[in-house]
């Protein structure tokens, strides 16, 4: 199997057996919606943070396979981190969608699956739609912190 089946089946994987799926009703949690009306996506992310560390996100959506699976893929992604690193790991995530350079010492694992994506630009949107919902909720969390 060469590495472009192998980001394929990753996806694919992701797609039918999406980890952290769901939507729970807590205001511990950031929610944000976005969608992508380019291909008809429409994803949900909600993002808890506890000591500056995200310790649990949800997405829910529908949409193509790319965006469906990228959230899955986020979710595990981003889970764990500080903020600080979340958002070094979302940055490098749009660098490698672009197909520029990325720092493979911060962005690692299935993530990397996407890599192909910047080949076909019309799926960027649905590649990032579910990493900018979880930044823009990471965002409004920091806002909160530092502001509120
Ligand atoms: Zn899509």
């Amino acid at each position: 199997m060469n590495i472009e089946q192998l980001y394929r089946q990753l996806i694919m994987e992701h797609y039918k057996s999406p980890k952290n799926k769901g939507f729970v009703a807590d205001n511990h949690y950031m929610t944000v919606h976005l969608n992508n009306p380019s291909c008809g996506d429409e994803m949900t992310v909600q993002v808890k943070i506890e000591d500056n560390m995200i310790v649990d996100i949800k997405h829910q959506g529908t949409g193509c396979s790319i965006c469906c699976s990228s959230a899955s893929v986020m979710s595990i992604t981003l889970m764990d981190h500080t903020i600080a690193e979340s958002e070094a790991i979302i940055k490098e995530f749009y660098e490698m969608i672009k197909g520029y350079p990325y720092n493979p010492e911060i962005l690692k694992g299935d993530a990397l699956a996407y890599q192909n994506v910047s080949q076909f630009p019309a799926r960027v949107k649905c590649a990032t739609l579910a990493w900018k919902a979880a930044e823009q909720a990471i965002l409004k969390i920091k806002e909160g912190i530092y502001h509120g």
